[in-house]
């Protein structure tokens, strides 16, 4: 009997977890030699793969999602829908992320100065949220598929979706059957791709393991468990929750047909990588059309980081507690607002979400370097908070989808899962 591809995942990781240990008691530092060479290229193979898609799958997905929505009254309910499930879904996590450090005050206490090295001149500080909405539209579509801006192909994709609607027949149909063709072509490629999920995770999580410093993690140790308490809390009590009361479905239907993206989520630390996996996991297990699917998901691993905005709210209090600054009310609804906004301007790739905490920072007014030295200790420990935070921020988009695709009237939901 074939083992289903997320068993087969979730043994690459155990057996990922183990090299991992192996290799860090081997090497005691970067591990060097050929096999751990081997290994950890099939985690570059799998991502360089999965990027290799993005593009491509995006692009046709929403023209032919968006091209078949034939009114401009659906399309705005989508969009409706869409926006409100994210803003809401976000806020909820971002008030979990709030209310749990405002408990368990993981940052008074901790001293960091021996352990941050970091330069606060790298980092990058995003623009203003207008910025970001401003930078959506792409100057050459050409370019931004070249460079990977997601909003900007989203933008043009949309824009062109919309268009071909209007055209005359002929020409629409050509169109339409011409993307629809290149859609199926590119998800017949993610089939292949993701058949080599469990190589690549093995080699991403060996990699992570090994790589990591434990000592750091038992300095910060309260701060990263409140963060995965609240992660925690979202993802398997709020999500599910909600999921039920929508859509009135067992949510665990949902988790088994998602399985594959939240494993994909968690070994890449990107939302973009596991785009491919996700779209095909909602397709084919969850059976959400294409129509809603194009639609929510591209859109939503970009914008809609409910594990980001969590971790962004719950980051900057840490900090704050760190310098012992003791927040107004007026202050932590300002985190509240930018925290949303970081998360949404936020990239889908590792560690995107740390950066954005200086919008937050700056926004309440803390001095820039006295910020960086403690970012420098929470970038030492980030790998595991973002490997749970983007599954999160997947699995999150991936009920929305579902909890849309149910509100738009599609009841084939679910159908093929099997454990
Ligand atoms: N790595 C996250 C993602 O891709 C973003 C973050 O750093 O929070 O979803």
């Amino acid at each position: 009997m074939k083992l289903k591809l997320h068993w087969q995942i979730l043994i690459a990781m155990a057996v990922g977890v183990v090299f991992g240990i192996i290799f860090q008691n081997v090497y005691h530092g970067e591990p060097t030699g050929w096999f751990y060479g081997l290994i950890t290229s099939l985690g570059t193979i799998f991502i360089r793969l999965l990027k290799m898609v993005i593009v491509p799958l995006i692009f046709s997905s929403i023209v032919t999602g968006v091209s078949g929505i034939s009114d401009g009254k659906s399309l705005g309910r989508l969009g409706g829908k869409t926006l409100l499930y994210y803003v809401t879904t976000s806020l909820f996590a971002i008030l979990i992320g709030l209310t749990l450090t405002n408990i368990i005050r993981p940052g008074d206490g901790v001293t960091l100065a021996t352990s941050a090295n970091f330069d606060a001149s790298t980092i990058q500080t995003p623009g203003s949220p207008a910025g970001i909405l401003i930078r959506m539209i792409p100057l050459n579509p050409v370019n931004a598929a070249s460079s990977g801006d997601m909003l900007g192909i989203i933008f043009f994709a949309i824009f062109l979706g919309v268009v071909i609607t209007k055209l005359e027949p002929k020409y629409r149909d050509t169109l339409r059957n011409l993307f629809e063709s290149f859609f199926e072509a590119i998800m017949k490629v993610t089939e292949y791709v993701i058949k080599l999920a469990p190589l690549g995770v093995l080699g991403l999580i060996t990699k992570a393991v090994a790589t990591s410093g434990f000592d750091l993690f038992t300095a910060v140790g309260i701060y990263m468990a409140t963060i995965a308490t609240g992660l925690t809390i979202h993802l398997f009590v709020v999500l599910p929750i909600l999921f039920f009361l929508l859509t009135r479905i067992n949510p665990i239907h949902h988790y088994r047909s998602m399985a594959s993206a939240m494993a994909t989520a968690f070994s890449t630390s990107s939302s973009s990588a596991t785009l491919p996996v996700t779209m095909r996991c909602i397709e084919e297990n969850a059976g959400v059309s294409n129509r809603v699917s194009s639609f929510v998901l591209p859109m939503g691993a970009t914008v809609n980081m409910d594990g980001t905005a969590l971790y962004e709210c719950a980051g900057v209090l840490f900090i704050a507690q760190v310098l012992g600054i003791d927040l107004s009310f007026s202050q932590q609804f300002i985190v509240v607002i930018t925290a949303l906004l970081a998360s949404i301007g936020a990239a889908g790739i590792p560690s995107a979400g740390l950066v954005m905490i200086f919008i937050v920072t700056q926004a309440v007014g803390f001095k820039d370097a006295d910020v960086a030295l403690i970012i420098g200790t929470m970038l030492a420990v980030d790998r595991p908070l973002d490997m749970f935070r983007t599954m999160v921020n997947v699995t999150s988009d991936s009920i929305g989808t579902a909890i849309i695709a149910k509100s738009e009237g599609e009841t084939e939901l679910y159908q093929n899962v099997k454990m």
